[in-house]
């Protein structure tokens, strides 16, 4: 005897959320189906397919995880997914006001082409501390609107900016100022071999297919899928694992709720790409980057991409947002843009060999970096968002409210989803499931 319950839950995309609720849906024993739009799994954390010189590889998508992204660290434990040694970025010291503090005492920071001294970058974080003291950021203050009111120097709003963009991949007049005075301590690990690892482990022995955009979800005591390509797919329930934007292009029957709609399609996306080169002065390169480089122009942040031996090349890794990004439809504009900021830090010209420019922000399907609504809506936005409705399940780092637009929202996003699946599962006879799809 079959049950509603057997039938299998079918996930809408195989980014890192979809693929976290299918990976535990199928511990507790659940068969799923993954349907994914594009010709690979990973979404917006995706390796770059280019051969690169010595082996090399780089990312297009996310790959730093925090050391608050403890969903991400219990997955990758439990499937054996190793991570490298962590990349300081910050340090953070008792009685700082800021994380720029913390940035301020390992990163470089290059504002204009002028690359800011040690000496220098020691003096704005000083500043940074006591304007923090003397002028408390509002919640909801945009981080300009506190640049201005707390009269920062040049420099010290330089650095702001800067960090404000890196964190964000929005503009100071976008973003908030909890991203800046959050309590992140600048420590960061990447997976060993690539995130290609971790969506590879997730998806063993998942049925995903590839290259098949959801278009029309009919639902009711049951689902009922249609793809692009005509495949029509029933299941006991579904779980909508798109992007926000996404969900606008799929036909919901019946629709979904307005307020789900609305607040979906008013999230502000940050808009940006990633620029990646590698570079013949592997060693001059490794050793001017250290950690990281943030700067308050079109690139907020360069950083070498992973620890390779003495001798060889070095591929360096750019975040480019704001009011320039348009540059990302220029690949030999921004190219010319990373090889003089790595020549400015490095101190001399700089050789480029192979590069690879990803303009997220052009990607029909994710029109963007991310969404991280602002701290004040978040609870809100996500509750709206994550909300199940009638056999229907959503999940994305959108929908997790402390960790919005990361890998850990993703992932707690996906693990939340499975759950409310598990809770979910009516013992309905399937002589009912197929009377009603014979209708
Ligand atoms: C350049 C960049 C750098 C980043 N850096 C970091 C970082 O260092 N650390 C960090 O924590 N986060 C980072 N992020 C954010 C992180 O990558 C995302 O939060 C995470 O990957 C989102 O996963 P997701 O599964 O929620 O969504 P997605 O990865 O967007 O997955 C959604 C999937 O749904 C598919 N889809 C869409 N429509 C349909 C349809 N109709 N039918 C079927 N499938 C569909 C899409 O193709 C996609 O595969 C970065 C993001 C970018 C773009």
């Amino acid at each position: 005897m079959q049950f509603l319950e057997d039938a299998p839950v079918i996930i809408i995309g195989a980014g890192l959320a979809g693929l976290t609720t299918a990976w535990r849906l199928r511990q507790d024993g659940r068969e799923v189906i993954v349907l994914e739009a594009a010709d690979r799994i990973g979404g917006r954390a995706v390796q770059s397919a280019r051969v690169w010189d010595d082996g090399q590889y780089a990312e297009l998508g996310g790959e730093l995880i925090d050391s608050a992204y403890h969903a991400v660290r219990a997955l990758c434990a439990e499937l054996d997914v190793e991570l490298l040694e962590p990349n300081i970025y910050g340090e953070r010291h008792d009685g700082d006001e800021s994380l720029m503090e913390g940035y301020l005492r390992v990163a470089g920071f290059v504002l204009g082409d002028r690359v800011l001294s040690r000496t220098e970058c020691d003096e704005i974080g000083v500043e940074l501390r006591s304007a923090a003291q003397a002028h408390r950021p509002h919640p909801g203050e945009i981080v300009e609107q506190w640049i201005r009111r707390a009269r920062l120097s040049e420099p010290a709003a330089g650095v702001t900016r800067a960090l404000a963009r890196l964190l964000t991949q929005l503009d100071p007049w976008d973003c908030d100022t909890h991203f800046v005075f959050g309590a992140q301590d600048g420590t960061f690990q990447r997976i060993r071999g690539g995130t290609q690892g971790l969506f590879l482990a997730l998806a063993d022995g998942v049925d995903v297919r590839l290259n098949d955009p959801v278009v029309r979800v009919e639902r009711d005591r049951l689902v009922r899928v249609t793809t692009t390509s005509g495949q029509k797919l029933v299941g006991s329930a579904v779980v909508c694992a798109v992007g926000p934007y996404a969900i606008s292009t799929i036909g919901f029957d019946p629709p979904l709720s307005d307020e789900r709609v609305m607040t979906a399609t008013s999230l502000l996306p940050a808009m940006g790409g990633k620029v990646m080169a590698q570079y013949v002065e592997g060693d001059l390169v490794r050793e001017a980057f250290g950690s990281l480089v943030c700067t308050d122009g079109v690139i907020n942040a360069a950083w070498v991409t992973a620890p390779s031996a003495a001798g060889t090349p070095e591929i360096v890794t750019s975040f480019f947002a704001g009011t320039e990004r348009g540059l990302l439809a220029d690949p030999e504009a921004a190219y010319a843009r990373l090889d003089a900021l790595v020549a400015d830090v490095v101190g001399s010209p700089v050789t480029r060999v192979h590069g690879e420019v990803k303009n997220w922000w052009a990607e029909p399907l994710h029109l963007g970096v991310t969404v991280a609504p602002a701290e004040g809506t978040r609870a809100e936005v996500a509750g709206i968002l994550g909300g199940e409705e009638l056999v229907t399940h959503f999940a994305g780092d959108y929908t997790d409210a402390p960790m919005s637009g990361t890998l850990e929202g993703a992932v707690r996003s996906g693990l939340r989803a499975a759950n409310e699946v598990l809770r979910k599962s009516d013992a309905v006879h399937t002589d009912h499931v197929t009377e009603r799809l014979s209708i």
